[in-house]
């Protein structure tokens, strides 16, 4: 989607802190970080959110076993908050589904 952040990083249009990337997901620092460690994980086609990428056939598995890896390739297995925004009801402000995994000594409770 042209006008979609996300996608102007997946397709290097944009600069980013890239951390790991699979023939679907890509994984790169947040440009604003909120913990130690806070990394993005995406789908490098243009979904809006999880709900659109289940309907749409994405697998969960695949998904889940790539941001896990970016985990442990962060050193934070074991010890790392997940979470996806889904609407702007819940805070979403990029509408390309993304992980963020956040990381630290003292992550802020909710
Ligand atoms: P949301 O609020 O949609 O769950 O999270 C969007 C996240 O994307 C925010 O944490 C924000 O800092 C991050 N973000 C927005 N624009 C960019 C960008 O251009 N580059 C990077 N690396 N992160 C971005
Ligand atoms: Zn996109």
């Amino acid at each position: 989607m042209s006008d979609c952040v996300f996608c102007s990083i997946v397709a290097a249009e944009l600069p980013a802190d890239i951390v790991a990337e699979d023939e679907e997901f890509l994984a790169f620092r947040d440009v604003q970080p909120r913990a130690q460690t806070h990394v993005l994980i995406v789908p490098k086609v243009h979904v809006d959110d999880l709900d659109a990428w289940l309907a749409s056939g994405g697998s969960s598995d695949r998904m889940l076993a790539f941001v896990t890896s970016v985990a442990a390739g962060e050193q934070v297995a074991g010890r790392y908050r997940l979470i996806t925004n889904v609407g702007e009801d819940a805070g979403q402000t990029v509408a390309h589904l993304h992980w963020h995994v956040l990381a630290g000594p003292r992550l802020p409770g909710f």
